[in-house]
């Protein structure tokens, strides 16, 4: 029984407001054991200089507090598989500069979406796509391992289904890119995911496609939409239609709960993150 006493790694996204280190110090507050964080204002293309202290505060607090692994996570705009060179264009030089400030701050892993193909093909989005992970294998100067997070899934996306996500990282061929899985947007794709025999199949799915080894992080999301609906709208764990069964099939997965979960899910009256991390902790079986 020994093996099933070792902690499971969770914690959610935190704010940086203010200066970055304190996302430290809030997600200690919360009681994270690993967090994932913006670098920079997701909402736009700007980007606000972070100082040399901030940065310096950043790795001691990294040193020291026994928070791990950091992760984070891609701003909301860029489209790394677009077809429009002027978003394209836009989009690598901010993917760019978010990787940098991975590798000055030193962070592990860091988590992109899949884009979108919108007035092309598949095959075309996906070469461009497979080229900008390429590039950021680089501009990460193989410090920083790139995180293809599935979709949603629907028309014009790259990363909706486990098998075109196997196509990808086959492509690129690095063990600098590998898989975060969001159980949101897996539901949402249509792996229903939310009992017992639908986790199964899901598990099978990805040993026989990008394999457990592939998947660095879990973003714990709930849906608040059914299954195959392609929208992301994530909801409180459990509350939603993946529902209880579904993240206590998960989180016991003897693979899955050796990976750190990451929770994405909404701050309301009904739950805070602390609410949602103890939840996810009361499902583990000890
Ligand atoms: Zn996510
Ligand atoms: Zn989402």
């Amino acid at each position: 029984m020994k093996e099933l006493i070792e902690e499971v790694k969770i914690g959610c996204h935190v704010s940086i407001a203010k200066s970055i280190d304190l996302a430290f110090d809030r997600a200690k507050e919360i009681g994270c054991s690993t967090f994932q964080i913006f670098t920079k204002n997701p909402r736009g293309w700007a980007f606000k200089e972070i100082s040399k202290e901030e940065i310096k505060r950043f790795k001691e607090k990294h040193l020291n507090y026994t928070i791990s692994p950091v992760a984070a996570h891609i701003s909301y705009l860029p489209n790394l598989a677009s077809l429009n060179d002027e978003i394209y264009t836009k989009s690598m030089v901010s993917f760019r500069k978010e990787i940098e400030r991975c590798v000055i701050l030193g962070i592990p892993y860091f988590v992109v979406h899949s884009g979108s193909f919108k007035g092309g093909t598949f095959q075309e989005g996906f070469e461009k796509y497979v080229e900008s992970i390429q590039k950021g294998v680089d501009f990460g100067e193989r410090k920083v391992t790139i995180l293809v997070e599935n979709s949603a899934g629907g028309e014009k996306t790259l990363t909706g289904t486990f098998v075109n996500i196997k196509a990808i990282l086959e492509e690129i061929n690095d063990s600098k890119v590998k898989v975060c899985f969001d159980t949101c947007h897996a539901f949402s794709a249509g792996y229903d995911i939310s009992n017992q025999s639908g986790v199964a199949n899901f598990i099978t799915e990805i040993k026989t496609t990008i394999g457990m080894e592939s998947i660095s992080i879990v973003h714990a999301n709930d849906s608040k939409t059914e299954v195959g609906t392609n929208r992301d709208l994530h909801e409180h764990l459990g509350l939603g239609k993946i529902g209880e069964i579904g993240f206590l099939e998960l989180i016991n997965d003897p693979d899955l709960r050796k990976k750190p979960w990451i929770l994405e899910t909404p701050i309301d009256e009904r739950r805070t993150n602390v609410d949602n991390i103890n939840y996810l902790r009361s499902l583990i079986n000890k």
